[in-house]
């Protein structure tokens, strides 16, 4: 039991330091440094351009979700989870690709993982207008006739 509360405290540290790969060098760091002790990368640059990647990678799943909603529409008694599902993606994309821009736009970083990230926030921000347009049109349709 003695050994119980030093146990809880190191837990306790443990969740309130990150642990993530750095982005210019993969190797592992955390929150706890100023810098990356191998290249000398800015820790919080280095976060923030880690949280990007996974960000992005996160848009990219509610991209998907979507189109499962749109497709889900069509299946008999689970049509209305689909319409629901839809509305609500197709509102919560869109700021959930704001948010991401806000962020993570200015980043500037030789890394080659956050091109990629950045690509996939610009189609996903593209889909997602496309898609809130194609939502929005449909209601104006439908009231004007
Ligand atoms: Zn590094």
């Amino acid at each position: 039991m003695l050994f119980f509360p030093s146990t809880m405290a190191g837990t306790f540290n443990l969740s309130s330091v990150q642990v993530f790969p750095c982005p210019n060098c993969k190797e592992t760091i955390n929150t706890s440094m100023q810098q990356c002790q191998f290249c000398g990368t800015s820790i919080d640059h280095a976060a923030a351009e880690q949280s990007a990647v996974s960000d992005a990678s996160y848009l990219k799943i509610m991209a998907w979700s979507v189109l499962t909603f749109f497709l889900v529409m069509f299946i008999p008694l689970l049509g209305l989870v689909g319409v629901v599902g839809l509305v609500f993606v197709s509102y919560a994309l869109p700021v959930m690709c704001i948010r991401w821009w806000v962020r993570y736009g200015s980043i500037k970083t030789a890394d080659a993982d956050f091109p990629n990230a950045r690509g996939t926030a610009i189609i996903v921000t593209i889909l997602a207008a496309a898609n809130l347009l194609r939502d929005v049109g449909t209601r104006v349709f439908q009231y004007t006739r």
